[in-house]
């Protein structure tokens, strides 16, 4: 007995002398994270997320310190040149970037600023520890929890695929920013954000349209919202708005002086000559609203020589100009609209009319303009059912990378229940369009479905597959509504019967998963079953349908992440049952 005794004590301190560095060992801290004393607000706040991720995954309470500690391993944290990393040897990353790298027992995150050593953090837990952000919430987080962490053995480098990306979080709903950050889909400033901005620059007031009428637009003899953007006058209180703009956002890189949303744009004789000026025959707007942001910066750049002014290439003015050059610092977001041009095809498929016209755009606006990004509708404003194009965003985040496009951004509308997995993988590859979708997308199935992954994948990738069929015999706008026929729900609603039952026996959040897809699938069959009716001219069945989709709406009030964003979804599913109840009531 003594004997054996002493051989377990010999072996337990042998294992001890030769285990592998860890940062956590059966629950116990052996690491400390140590950050500058005068940390910066996104050093300090990675250094917390750090610290809750690996108490959650071990339970311990690893210290956070700003002078070097006497544990086993350590982990330096900060920004490249300052402490505690400045004994880094490596290069300095790239803006928001970040370095990982083991050496010894030491682990490095170094940023190439603050928000690049948070981006590193992410990256750590993400790739090394194998944290996951699915979705906003608990909900979407997936981690493995174990009593040991193990030191692990990195070297890697990583910087945002595109210089700026905005939009992932577009309607917000609970817990979206925290979930933004984490995956690193809200890349550049803050205000690098550009939308529609005339009725800011000038508001469409009663008074304003009785005092100054010659400020709008005169379209079809009416005095419009939108602005008469060759009159000086208008011009002059453009660049006020963006002095008084830059005065209270000094780090903006840019503002938006684009038209607001819709047409009515002006036909005076001041319009139609700067038309004329630039030889443009055809009806577009562009070189107009180009002149007007020439106009504007050049008398901006006075006072703000580097800033940058706005304007989206979307409906009228999306295609190049015909012949006005735009300044340096002009910018624009080309709009790949769902209802101009397509998504049944990816951008670079070349079968596809609609997509070649886009590409042709974007690629004349990059050879005169030095800022050309992509305006993108990953989540959709008006239909809320699954929205199916995982198969065109791995394709088209890597392919506009090489067209060198150097913003993103999303309309990302928040309807997590359908569209999730688009912003998901939207998302990863706008921070990395080198990542593989396919490993990606088999992580996502295995870790988020659990048990139920089989039934899941074959369930989103049904609805792929369902959008794909309806591009024969010519294309566009809302064709691909085609694809939603009550066979199709019923056969997809028995994807996720299989599903429940698998989930049944597996972690209470992939039950959750599971039945936060069916609160989706639920809204789209009530809906489909709306529309068909509606086909058949069964006009009451057509609003009996759609008020149960719009019950089934409101049903999923509160959840986080929103399943819906139910205010929006309800007012375009009863703007949708208008021409409906119309027709109803004409045959009483
Ligand atoms: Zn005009
Ligand atoms: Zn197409």
């Amino acid at each position: 007995m003594r004997s054996e005794a002493t051989f377990a004590l010999v072996l337990a301190a042998l294992t001890a002398g030769c285990a592998p560095p860890a940062l956590v060992r059966g629950g116990r801290p052996q690491t400390a994270i140590l950050v500058s004393t005068k940390a910066a607000a996104d050093e300090e706040l990675a250094a917390t997320e750090l610290h809750d991720y690996l108490r959650k995954i071990s339970g311990a309470d690893v210290p956070v310190v700003t002078s070097p500690a006497t544990s086993p391993t350590l982990i330096r944290l900060g920004t490249f040149g300052t402490e505690p990393v400045q004994g880094w040897a490596g290069r300095r990353p790239a803006a928001e970037g970040f370095a990982l790298q083991t050496e010894g027992r030491t682990l490095w995150i170094v940023g190439g600023d603050a928000r690049g050593a948070l981006n590193g953090v992410y990256e750590l837990l993400e790739g090394e520890l194998g944290v996951r952000w699915f979705m906003p919430g608990d909900l979407g987080e997936d981690l493995v929890e174990r009593k040991t962490i193990l030191l692990p053995t990195v070297s890697r480098t990583g910087a945002p695929g595109f210089p700026a990306v905005r939009g992932f979080i577009w309607a917000g709903g609970p817990g979206a920013s925290a979930w933004e950050r984490r995956a690193r889909a809200a890349v550049g400033s803050p205000q690098a954000f550009f939308g529609h901005n005339w009725s800011n620059i000038v508001a469409p007031t009663a008074q304003n349209k009785r005092d100054h009428p010659q400020w709008f637009a005169l379209n079809k003899g009416v005095r419009t919202d939108q602005l008469c953007s060759a009159n000086p006058e208008v011009v002059r209180i453009t660049v006020e708005k963006a002095r008084e703009f830059f005065a209270r956002n000094p780090d903006a890189p840019l503002f938006s002086i684009s038209p607001n949303d819709g047409l009515g744009f002006c036909e005076d004789e001041r319009c139609r000559a700067v038309d004329r000026m630039y030889g443009v025959s055809d009806g577009s707007l562009t070189d107009r609203l180009v002149h007007y942001a020439n106009q504007v910066l050049e008398e901006l750049g006075r006072t703000h020589p580097d800033k940058q002014v706005g304007i989206l290439a979307y409906l009228d003015y999306t295609r190049p100009p015909v012949s006005v050059r735009p300044h340096p610092n002009f910018a624009t977001l080309v709009c790949h609209t769902p209802w101009e041009f397509c998504h049944i095809h990816a951008l670079d498929d070349t079968t596809c009319p609609l997509n070649r016209r886009f590409v042709s755009y974007v690629q004349g606006w990059t050879r005169v303009c030095r800022h050309v990004g992509v305006y993108d509708y990953y989540g959709h404003f008006d239909v809320f059912t699954p929205w199916p194009i995982v198969h065109d965003i791995r394709r088209d985040l890597p392919f506009l990378r090489r067209l060198g496009v150097d913003r993103f951004m999303s309309e990302t509308q928040q309807h997590w229940a359908n569209q999730g997995l688009n912003f998901y993988l939207g998302s990863k590859l706008a921070f990395d369009p080198g990542r593989d979708p396919e490993a990606l997308l088999a992580d996502y199935y295995g870790r988020f479905y659990g048990r139920a992954s089989l039934p899941m994948r074959r369930y989103w990738e049904r609805w792929e597959r369902a959008m794909a069929g309806t591009a024969a015999g010519g294309h566009g706008g809302y064709d691909w509504l085609r694809m939603f026929t009550p066979e199709l729900v019923a056969v997809a609603g028995h994807d996720l019967d299989e599903a429940e039952a698998l989930a049944a026996s597996d972690r209470e959040k992939v039950k959750r998963r599971v039945d936060f897809a069916r609160q989706g699938w639920r809204f789209t069959e009530a809906w489909t079953l709306m529309r068909t009716n509606a086909e058949h001219e069964e006009w009451a069945a057509a609003v009996l349908a759609g008020e149960e989709a719009i019950r089934r709406l409101e049903a999923t009030k509160g959840t986080e992440p929103q399943a819906f964003w139910v205010q929006l979804a309800v007012q375009q599913t009863q703007a949708m049952m208008q021409p409906y109840r119309e027709a109803v009531a004409s045959r009483r």
